[in-house]
């Protein structure tokens, strides 16, 4: 999508440093952090939001737990703990219409979702 920021991402339009890649899925630093660690983890293929995942996207959000799992790992907060948020639609606040996961970290998190 043309005018998606997180697309221009992926296609390496608005430089950005890659915390992880692959052929369908890629990860990067929130430019606004909430937290000491909060990373973005996306799929390459523009999907708006969770409502419009259908039946053949099920393997790539499974891969993109894998991906979670992995970063987890590499950034030492596998043992610590993380949250791993995604809002959907306009009552959950979703800015970037493009479908992504943060995962938060670095200090003790609230314990209220809301
Ligand atoms: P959400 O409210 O779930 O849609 O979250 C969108 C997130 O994208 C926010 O936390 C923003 O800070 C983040 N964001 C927006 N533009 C960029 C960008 N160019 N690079 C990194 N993160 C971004
Ligand atoms: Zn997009």
């Amino acid at each position: 999508m043309s005018d998606c920021i997180f697309c221009k991402i992926v296609n390496k339009e608005v430089p950005t440093n890659f915390i992880y890649e692959d052929e369908e899925i890629v990860a990067f630093n929130d430019i606004n952090p909430q937290a000491p660690i909060h990373i973005l983890v996306i799929p390459k293929k523009h999907i708006s939001s969770l409502v419009e995942l259908n039946k053949n996207d099920e393997n790539l959000i499974g891969r993109i737990f894998g991906v979670i799992n992995e970063i987890a790992k590499k950034e030492k907060i596998d043992k610590s703990g993380f949250r791993v948020i995604m809002n959907c639609g306009e009552d959950a606040g979703q800015e970037v219409k493009h479908l992504h996961f943060h995962i938060l970290a670095g200090k003790k998190l609230g314990t209220k979702i809301i």
